[in-house]
């Protein structure tokens, strides 16, 4: 598992970019977070806190409460901790240049083999990371499962639980940054 921030920060211009270089606190729960980032292509960046930085996933089309909704989700470069907290603009030409905006955040618990429980680090190697998310949007158990067609390439599926709905649509009915209230296009505006 690739946990340091080498690339993250090969790939950023700090000079230029208003996105946070290292750092952040880490408390006695990890957390989680779901980035709506309008760059080149819209997408939902989901990280998960492990061993010091957040493990970051590319969703694009979003998580889903639908336990029958494969959701694909690329892996991407590991993140900080702070980076939980950034929302604001990108310049366009830097990396991932766009606007981003904190679409939900919370605490997670890794459930991976809860009968005979497993590392994050051996669920990640193995390609199924299972974990329970408590945020404001997004609850319940859901799963990342390792597909075979290319690399990096995961899906994020919903786990039937008392949390799963099909008829609720996060992603269309509740836009809005949980952190500023802002929508995608308002932070555009904004910046802030
Ligand atoms: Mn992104």
């Amino acid at each position: 598992m690739n946990d340091d921030l080498a690339e993250y920060r090969q790939k950023r211009d700090f000079k230029a970019t208003p996105e946070p270089e290292k750092g952040g606190k880490t408390g006695s729960e990890p957390i989680f977070v779901v980035q709506k980032h309008d760059a080149s292509s819209l997408h939902y960046d989901l990280r998960l806190e492990i061993d010091g930085a957040l493990k970051s996933w590319a969703v694009p089309k979003g998580p889903s409460l639908d336990p029958t909704q494969k959701r694909l989700a690329m892996e991407t470069e590991d993140h900080p901790i702070s980076y939980a907290e950034f929302e604001g603009v990108i310049p366009e030409e830097e990396y991932g240049g766009g606007t981003v905006i904190v679409w939900d955040r919370g605490t997670y618990e890794h459930t991976t083999g809860e009968d005979n429980p497993v590392s994050f680090k051996e669920a990640y190697e193995q390609g199924e990371i299972k974990f329970r998310l408590r945020g404001d949007k997004l609850q319940g158990e859901f799963v990342l499962v390792k597909t075979k067609q290319q690399p990096n390439s995961w899906l994020l599926i919903k786990h039937r639980d008392e949390y799963a709905d099909a008829r609720k649509n996060p992603v269309s009915s509740r836009p809005e940054s949980v952190l500023s209230g802002q929508g995608i296009e308002e932070m555009a505006e904004n910046g802030s």
